[in-house]
């Protein structure tokens, strides 16, 4: 799966997906990232891709023009192009999920006040917002976006960290995961659960899927209530 993520600071993108989990997953060819400078399709000698807003007001909008030739360059098999914005859907796990079989994704990242609303509705075919709040730019957002499809995809998580039985997932009902715990078997008086120790496999899975069902219930009623509805 290639990203090609369209912003104005690739630098933040491509540090990002060079660490860790992620960055050994491209390493390994698992997917690609493909930072494109906004700024590299200005058009000027000055490197101008945003402007003042019709109608006056604070804050600088992003101009149509360079967003556009930005887009055009990586969209010849006309990908879904997602802008990330505060007013987009809400990302979730399932739509996470959704997103990860497609073969290639183009991300657009605002900044400023935004960008020129006739170019988002010339290429943007799905908005999508990280949460009800406000970033001052779309790369943070890009970035969640882009370690939620990645580590779905075959070959980025390990055997040894899987994302079965994770919350929100269908092994446990779209509720939370249970605890986890390591070794010592004692931490400051609190000891690890019997049945963790056991080695009785059944009462272990018993035991998951009950601490599972009541930490959803006391911590996020709402998803129970969706699931009801379901
Ligand atoms: N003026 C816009 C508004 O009030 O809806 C906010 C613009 S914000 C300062 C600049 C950029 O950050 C946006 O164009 C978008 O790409 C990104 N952004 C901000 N909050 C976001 C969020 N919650 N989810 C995804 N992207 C976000």
């Amino acid at each position: 799966m290639t990203f090609h993520v369209l912003t104005l600071f690739p630098e933040m993108i491509k540090q990002m997906v060079s660490h860790s989990i992620l960055g050994r997953a491209v390493s390994s060819g698992f997917f690609s990232v493909n930072a494109v400078n906004i700024r590299d399709f200005s058009g000027n000698k000055h490197g101008q891709v945003d402007d003042a807003p019709y109608g006056g007001g604070a804050g600088m909008v992003m101009m149509a023009p360079p967003v556009y030739d930005a887009w055009a360059s990586v969209a010849e098999r006309k990908p879904r192009t997602i802008y990330l914005s505060p007013q987009g859907r809400t990302l979730t796990q399932s739509l996470a999920q959704e997103l990860a079989h497609a073969p290639e994704l183009i991300l657009l990242c605002g900044h400023y006040e935004g960008i020129d609303e006739r170019v988002i509705e010339e290429i943007v075919t799905d908005e999508i917002s990280i949460g009800d709040y406000v970033l001052t730019g779309g790369e943070p957002a890009a970035l969640v976006l882009i370690d939620a499809i990645a580590r779905l995809l075959p070959g980025v998580l390990g055997k040894e960290a899987s994302h079965q039985n994770e919350s929100f997932g269908a092994e446990l009902g779209g509720g939370l995961e249970y605890p986890h715990y390591t070794r010592p078997p004692e931490f400051r008086g609190r000891c690890v659960p019997e049945v963790l120790l056991s080695g009785h496999h059944g009462k272990i899975a018993e035991w998951r899927q009950r601490e599972s069902a009541e930490r959803t219930r006391l911590r996020r009623p709402d998803l129970v209530e969706q699931k009801s509805k379901d």
